[in-house]
Parts: C-alpha cells; structure tokens; sequence
C-alpha cells in the first residue's frame, strides 16, 4: 500500500529529502505523498524511511491504495526505468 500522510503532520520538512522515489511534496497545507509514486520503499530500503524519521508518527498506510508487495515492486520497477530491462522475469523479493 502507498503511505498518506495525516493532519498531525508539523510540516518539519524531514521526510522529502528522505524518500528515494520523490513521492513526497509540500501540498496546500500539509506535506502529501503521491500513491502513484510510494513504493513502501520496496526496492529501495527495507522500512518506510519517511516512517523511521516522522518525529510525530504521521505517515500510515492509505486505505485507498491497497497494493500487494509484488505490485509496489512492479512500481519500483516501473519508476527506475527496469521495468523493460527485467520484463517479464522480475519478481518480488520474498516477503520477511
Ligand atoms: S514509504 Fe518510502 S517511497 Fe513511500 S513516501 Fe515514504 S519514503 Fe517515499
Ligand atoms: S516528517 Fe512527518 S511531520 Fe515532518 S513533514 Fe514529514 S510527515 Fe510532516
């Protein structure tokens, strides 16, 4: 599932700079994650690390997007450019 990020949010800037994939934006009032871009941070890291540094734990999962672990892989693929480099044969890494 793509992350959202809620109303408690203090605008403390720390989390954009740490998401690999820029799906972390300041948006009309608060900072905003774009779905199309969150991959859990599956390919990258193995812990949301927007998660591991929100000082007022902020950062949950968005009901609105549920994804399996194979499908935020396909979406990291997609984002760094592997998608068509790996085809077909990419997997996900087994779950932990
Ligand atoms: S979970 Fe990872 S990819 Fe998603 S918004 Fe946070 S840092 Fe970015
Ligand atoms: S780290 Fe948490 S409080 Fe700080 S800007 Fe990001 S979501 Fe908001």
């Amino acid at each position: 599932m793509a992350l959202m990020i809620t109303d408690e949010c203090i605008n403390c800037d720390v989390c954009e700079p740490e998401c690999p994939n820029q799906a972390i934006s300041m948006g009309p009032e608060i900072y905003v994650i774009d779905p199309a871009r969150c991959t859990e941070c599956v390919g990258h890291f193995d812990e949301p690390q927007c998660v591991q540094v929100c000082p007022v734990e902020c950062i949950p999962v968005n009901p609105a997007h549920v994804e399996s672990r194979e499908q935020l892989w396909q979406k990291y693929l997609r984002l760094s450019g592997r998608a068509e480099q790996e085809g077909a044969a990419a997997s996900a890494p087994k779950a932990p």
